[in-house]
């Protein structure tokens, strides 16, 4: 019997270590495999007008969030059983990384070194970096006018910091915030001269305050906006891709850009193609 005994003890033991590690957290759904259970959570900016905004009603809009829905529906998930997490600048590959969102529709470029993190379904819109100053100032026109100690805004993690800290960090104060709403804030005030990033982004804080700020010059970064999502769910990438593609054209995707980011001015570009890397 003391064999029988050991080999019972043996298999508890095992059976314990199965459903450790099954529980433990380190197993994470896909994208795919969320939707199948009928719920995702996706990470969106709350404080972008014309992309990722919550309203002051609970509700959310933007063309991200636009984005984010057609795809959805697409995987088989209503509006209703979307979970919106805000997704900062900063914090995008970690979510997705630690499994806390499904998917991230987020102004979010598609960039080598962020690939080496998470994996990136489209691009689904393209746009450029610009700057956003207040409409009485006359001396800023482009990244080159920013020398002469200009102290200018940018949001940590992004890729218009990085790229300005890379190519135009000479006398150039860069002063990195959270959120561009803080930006906005700080250049309204006076606190800062400029605030950088995407013109898409830009063109929505000027249109909610016209004769007060404005985007200037013309962009100079390429910013290719990718739905991002965990690193090897080639499955639901593929999904996603095919959502992107077919909300482009069945016409969705012009009508959610003219519902959403058309208010602030910004021209309907053609649409972007679809990678399929
Ligand atoms: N598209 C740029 C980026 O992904 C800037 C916008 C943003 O920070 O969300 O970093």
């Amino acid at each position: 019997m003391r064999i029988n005994r050991s080999i019972r003890v043996g298999i508890a033991a095992l059976a314990v270590a199965f459903v450790a590690t099954a529980c433990g957290g380190d197993e994470q759904k896909s994208a795919s495999q969320s939707a199948a259970e009928g719920n995702l959570t996706v990470g969106i900016k709350f404080d972008q007008p014309g992309l990722g905004l919550r309203n002051p009603d609970g509700t959310f809009s933007g063309f991200d969030v636009e984005v984010a829905q057609y795809v959805a529906d697409k995987l088989g998930v209503a509006p209703e059983n979307i979970t919106w997490k805000e997704a900062p600048s900063a914090q995008r590959e970690t979510l997705i990384e630690n499994g806390e969102v499904d998917y991230v529709v987020a102004t979010y470029s598609i960039t080598d070194a962020r690939k080496e993190k998470v994996d990136f379904a489209g691009p689904y819109f393209v746009a450029g970096q610009s700057l956003l100053v207040r409409s009485d100032n006359t001396d800023i026109t482009g990244p080159e006018s920013l020398s002469g100690g200009k102290r200018l805004c940018s949001v940590t993690g992004s890729t218009p910091a990085q790229n300005i800290t890379d190519n135009y960090a000479g006398d150039v104060q860069l002063q990195p915030y959270d959120t561009y709403s803080a930006c906005v804030e700080a250049l309204r005030n006076g606190s800062v001269d400029a605030v950088t990033t995407d013109d898409i982004i830009l063109a929505g804080y000027a249109a909610q305050y016209p004769g007060e700020l404005e985007v200037v010059g013309e962009p100079f970064t390429e910013e290719r906006y990718g739905i991002g999502l965990a690193k090897g769910d080639d499955e639901s990438r593929g999904k996603i891709n095919d959502a992107i593609q077919s909300m482009i054209d069945d016409g969705s995707w012009a009508t959610a850009f003219d519902e959403t980011v058309g208010a602030s001015g910004y021209p309907l570009p053609s649409p972007p193609t679809v990678d399929r890397y």
